[in-house]
């Protein structure tokens, strides 16, 4: 049987990590893979997860199964961070899933027992993996317009023109915030106008919300997604730990459904239950377990939050000092978008050429369309950026 397998399509990033292993050279910059890296390149353990981990370890009496749906205190302390009062908590149901990764995963999932041949719409670009997984599952999937290349932001009415395409029980899948792969994002406006089309369409909203804490703040974050759940009768919420936690490999990350009633929730809570017990069974419980802990010791909270702040405040410095590089070495203001992207990312509109170009005389390592993963850089390399995106990019 093995041997009728063909090679499957490798992941794009994980390919240019390799490539960037295997540089010689000292000088080279990796501006490639999403993951958090302070000034010296290094992803921490943050402190208050260190502090838990300790606690767990000291308190920690068995490794018995939690529940299918994940140590239910999980559930609440995540459908308070992301959803705060916004909506009455009995209306969602929670499961701890692998990673966001999971949690997007489970969604499609419910999409395929509750509506098999609806379409799944993607913002065009989005993160590769959506698209990767909706193709394995074999759910119809259309891109709707959303990043305009001349500008580098949102062009927001040829995504309004291309969601009028939506039909009754499609779902729409959303980024929460800190888009990923352009670092373009909707104002708060623009994601109500979503949210009052997606209630026309009679479609449902699939928010992913994988950086909140990285682009204006915790709470700011969370805004779209508040409104829109104030908004929409149903929706889903695929959340990640992973980057706002520095907990990648732990694999920690929550589904929220939220129904029209709280009649709904012990179906709707069942029906994620039982797609845990098909999938994994059990939801991985350590990464969750401190979370749970973090969220709900004030201590440990101030001190993940003024941790998280910090990591936030420097990638923004980044921006501002990138954008400002950027406008000196160009002599032009091509490059001010910059400053005002979110998040980890920012696509700068380069072309495949040029980026193959920056990889190859510089040695700088970004994604072949542009997206540059901005935590990978310190004040000491951004002018290295600067330079060599101004020479090659005219
Ligand atoms: N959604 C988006 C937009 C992401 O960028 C990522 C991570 N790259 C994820 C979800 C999932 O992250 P994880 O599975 O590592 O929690």
């Amino acid at each position: 049987m093995l041997n009728t397998l063909t090679p499957q399509p490798e992941d794009k990033i994980l390919a240019l990590m390799a490539l960037y292993r295997d540089d010689p050279r000292d000088t080279k910059i990796d501006l490639g893979v999403g993951v958090y890296k302070d000034a010296t390149g290094h992803t921490p353990i943050m402190r208050a997860i260190k502090a838990a981990e300790k606690q767990l370890w000291e308190a920690e009496t068995t490794k018995s199964y939690t529940a299918l749906s994940g140590d239910p205190a999980f559930g609440a302390a995540m459908k308070t961070m992301v959803l705060a009062d916004s909506v009455d908590h009995a209306r969602v149901g929670a499961i701890a899933t692998p990673g966001g990764t999971g949690a997007i995963r489970q969604a499609f999932e419910l999409m395929k027992l509750a509506n098999r041949h609806g379409t799944v719409w993607t913002s065009n670009p989005t993160w590769p993996n959506h698209l990767s997984i909706l193709k394995f599952m074999g759910l119809a999937n259309k891109e709707y317009a959303y990043f305009d290349a001349a500008t580098c932001t949102v062009d927001f009415d040829a995504m309004m023109a291309s969601l009028k395409d939506v039909k009754a029980g499609d779902m729409v899948l959303l980024h929460g915030c800190c888009h990923n792969p352009t670092g373009a994002n909707l104002t708060l406006d623009q994601y109500g106008l979503v949210a009052d089309l997606i209630l026309e369409k009679g479609a449902i909203a699939l928010v992913d919300i994988a950086y909140q804490g990285f682009g204006d703040g915790l709470e700011e974050d969370a805004a779209a997604t508040r409104l829109l759940a104030t908004k929409l009768p149903e929706m889903l919420i695929a959340a990640s730990c992973s980057k706002n936690f520095g907990i990648y490999r732990e694999r920690t990350g929550c589904l929220m459904a939220m129904s029209e009633t709280a009649d709904n929730t012990p179906v709707t809570q069942g029906t994620l239950n039982f797609l845990n017990r098909q999938n994994y069974s059990f939801p991985p419980d350590h990464g969750a377990r401190l979370v749970t802990m973090i969220l709900g010791d004030a201590t440990l909270k101030a001190d993940w939050m003024a941790e998280l702040e910090e990591v936030r405040l420097g990638m923004l410095g980044l921006r501002t000092q990138l954008a400002d590089e950027l406008r000196q070495q160009t002599n032009s203001d091509r490059f001010d978008f910059v400053a005002q992207h979110r998040g980890m990312f920012s696509r700068i509109g380069a072309s495949p050429e040029e980026v193959l170009k920056i990889r190859e005389e510089f040695g700088i390592y970004m994604v072949g369309d542009s997206r540059l993963n901005i935590a990978g850089l310190n004040a000491q390399t951004v002018p290295l950026l600067a330079h060599a995106v101004a020479k090659i990019c005219r």
